[in-house]
């Protein structure tokens, strides 16, 4: 593998240790050598990084003065006594005197902005990092200080992969690192990985992929096979910037990108949510609501109007999207990306930040207040991908015993042929049952448009609860409209029918509480919105924090389980009153329209 290196210019004068001017292999332009360093060894011109020794990232990351290196056990050195055109032994030594180091990674204890943290760096200088079994061994050593200590891992990851001078040990290095980040999986310690330029083969095929979050180094390359072996064997051109960060962002490998100057606040944000450092605002006094107010739980206490007036206010372009509210309520937020499978849906964000203080993960759908937005969001519709991602960034609030809150705003599931191909009813019924089973309280609002499964799969929760003017439905009315009265017009009469409005889902038990929206609805008041929405989200969680992860799950079944039993309430006052006005046309429609054709429902009636 090439890569790019900076190479000191021989004619300039030399202080210090850092050459006076250098050449960016990234641009080709000459740069001042001190404003280089002081940028983290970053192009100022073009932003290219350079590699680092494991020395100067430990340096670069860890806060002054808190770091300590942690002795790596010494292997058995050539267990096989390789020779290729030259014996493993001197090449061996001959990086050890290059580098000053022993082996190809380095563990250390330290902080990053007071946070504690184990972190073992990988140096590519060494052998290309290569994992042989002493690198094993020093990256299991730092999983099980991690583990012994109850502190999170941070892995460095720089490697062309397994190292073949020690035949099938090294293999096996693969396995043993694997199994060390799982026992911290399941002693609840956060990992994370930063990937930085390159990390190939077995090296990415392990522990560098396998933490809870993957950050990773702007144009940082990362895959198994190497880009020319796949050029060879599939005889293709690659595509531009294939196995970078950035390609691997799009296709849901990688949680995030950050520049290196950005490294340390972007990993203290990350590792301080983990750790669960004691809060700064007390939770009490951010909203002046009173308590028990926060949430309506008599039906009486609501407006009776028309559902179809619910429908068209829950779809105002303008009412606050899941981004929005989290951006007025959440502090130290981390959104991350993908379903480290194949995709990064738009349509679906997660991450992990606090409210008031307390440490949550936070999932939502996400539409937009512009037709730009809209399409870039896939309509707030999310592929499986989005809900593959939801289910992954659950099991991390699992792991962590962070609470999950969820922000439902979508017109449904993505209708499409990718999207099924994809799996897209199977990754919603994992999602249904993966939340019924999640030890931590979770807290679902439908902010918006409540839509089918595809709201479902992120509403199954301990406190179910609704905006005043969202709506909750099986199907859209206009697609109900369409089956049942054959007539798409007559989405008021089935939005009637339905009964998809608060004040109705509330008598029905659907929902367990209301959240008032200011005066002319969320949209005209997007902050008064957010102050009701965390006045609701606060006093709920005070509820369900307190409760211990079985009491949590069974309470959700059997909140879920009594459903259609013969004690379930249902509303008693027919709905007669028209619609004041006549029904506009819906604010956002994806340009398939409706959930489902009704020829397939058609059919599907005539086949059940
Ligand atoms: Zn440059």
């Amino acid at each position: 593998m090439t890569a790019p290196v900076l190479q000191p210019q021989p004619e300039v004068d030399v202080a210090g240790g850092t050459p006076a001017w250098l050449v960016c292999d990234g641009c080709r332009r000459m740069i001042y050598g001190r404003r280089f360093v002081r940028g983290g060894h970053v192009c100022p011109e073009c932003g290219w990084h350079a590699r680092l020794t494991a020395a100067q990232r430990v340096d670069l990351l860890l806060d002054e003065g808190s770091a300590e290196i942690v002795a790596t056990p010494v292997t058995a050195a050539d267990p096989l006594g390789f020779v290729d055109t030259r014996p493993y032994a001197d090449r061996l030594r001959a990086a050890r005197a290059s580098t000053g180091m022993p082996e190809a990674v380095l563990v250390a204890r330290g902080t990053i902005e007071g946070c504690p943290v184990v972190t073992a760096v990988m140096d590519f200088r060494f052998l290309g990092g290569s994992l042989g079994a002493a690198v094993g061994e020093a990256i299991t050593g730092a999983c099980e200080i991690a583990l012994r200590e109850r502190t999170p891992l941070l892995l460095v990851t720089a490697s062309g992969g397994a190292r073949m001078q020690e035949g099938a040990l090294s293999l096996m290095q693969m396995a043993k690192t694997a199994q060390a980040i799982g026992q911290l999986d399941e002693a609840g310690i956060l990992t994370v990985s930063l990937i930085t330029d390159p990390t190939f083969g077995g090296v990415a095929a392990s522990f560098a992929t396998l933490t809870d979050v993957i950050v990773a180094e702007p144009g940082a390359r990362l895959g198994f096979a190497g880009a020319r072996v796949i050029e060879q064997t599939i005889r293709e051109t690659l595509p531009p910037g294939f196995q970078t960060a950035e390609f691997l962002l799009e296709h849901g490998v990688v949680d995030l990108i950050s520049p290196r100057p950005a490294l340390r606040p972007t990993l203290a944000r990350l590792l301080g949510v983990a750790t669960r450092r004691p809060t700064s605002a007390p939770a009490s006094t951010v909203h002046d609501a009173a308590p028990g107010r926060e949430v309506v739980r008599e039906p009486e206490h609501l407006v009776q109007r028309h559902p179809w007036e619910a429908v068209r206010l829950a779809r105002r372009l303008g009412r606050p999207s899941a981004l929005d509210y989290i951006g007025a309520l959440v502090e130290d937020w981390t959104e991350l990306h993908g379903d480290r499978a194949a995709a990064d849906c738009p349509a679906m964000v997660a991450g992990l930040g606090r409210l008031d203080g307390t440490p949550v993960v936070v999932i939502g759908t996400q539409k937009g207040h512009t037709a730009a937005e809209l399409s870039a969001r896939a309509y707030g519709m999310p592929s499986p991908g989005g809900y593959r991602k939801a289910a992954r960034v659950m099991r991390l609030a699992a792991k962590l015993g962070l609470p999950v809150i969820t922000l439902i705003d979508t017109a449904g599931a993505h209708p499409g042929i990718e999207a099924e191909e994809n799996g897209q009813a199977v990754a919603i019924a994992q999602n249904l049952r993966l939340m019924a089973g999640l030890p931590v309280p979770v807290v679902a609002v439908v902010t918006g448009e409540g839509g089918s499964g595809g709201a479902l799969a992120l509403a199954v929760a301990d406190r179910v609860l609704m905006c005043a003017n969202a709506i909750y439905s099986v199907i859209s009315p206009e697609g109900c409209a369409a089956i049942l009265w054959k007539d798409p017009a007559a989405g008021p009469d089935a939005a009637a029918a339905l009964r998809v409005d608060a004040r109705a889902l509330l008598t029905a038990g659907i929902v367990d509480g209301v959240i008032p929206e200011p005066d002319g609805g969320a949209d005209v008041d997007p902050l008064g919105a957010a102050d009701a929405l965390r006045a609701a989200l606060t006093s709920t969680l005070a509820e369900l924090v307190p409760l211990d992860p079985p009491t949590l799950v069974s309470g959700r079944r059997a909140r879920f389980r009594r459903f259609g039993t013969p004690t379930t309430p249902t509303p008693a006052t027919p709905i007669t009153a028209p619609p004041a006005t006549a029904p506009s046309v819906p604010a956002a429609r994806p340009p398939m329209g409706g959930h489902r054709s009704t020829a397939d429902l058609d059919e599907a009636r005539r086949s059940s």
